[in-house]
């Protein structure tokens, strides 16, 4: 039980919103249970059904880098909750392209984020 790579053990979104972790949960290859900040936050500023939302809109081999676009956005988001990561989309580095993939999608919804 102490093993954190045992297979049924639930990826740390479902450990998070307590519920079963099936196969083929859309969550479980992106959020480890190793790795529970990394949920945590994404959940925190986008919510957990808009990233469900957002992953299936994608094909699977595009995930990846669209859960780590949000975790970094939500992470830039926690530490300054005004302007985020919006600093950094000029900065050019690996992260600026995916991070424009998904402003695509939710650039619309900035204002509902900031309230
Ligand atoms: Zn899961």
């Amino acid at each position: 039980m102490a093993s954190s790579t045992h297979p049924s053990a639930p990826c740390a979104a479902c450990k998070f919103l307590r519920r079963k972790c099936i196969q083929g949960c859309v969550f479980s290859p992106y959020f480890p249970p190793e790795d529970p900040i990394k949920f945590t936050n994404v959940h925190k500023i986008f919510g957990a059904s808009n990233v469900s939302k957002l992953l299936s809109e994608f094909a699977p081999h595009q995930r990846e880098d669209v859960v780590n676009s949000l975790a970094y956005e939500a992470e830039a988001r926690l530490k300054d909750p005004i302007y985020g990561c919006v600093d950094k989309y000029y900065v050019g580095d690996a992260g600026y392209q995916n991070t424009r993939g998904y402003l695509a999608i939710y650039g619309g919804d900035k204002r509902y984020y900031w309230g």
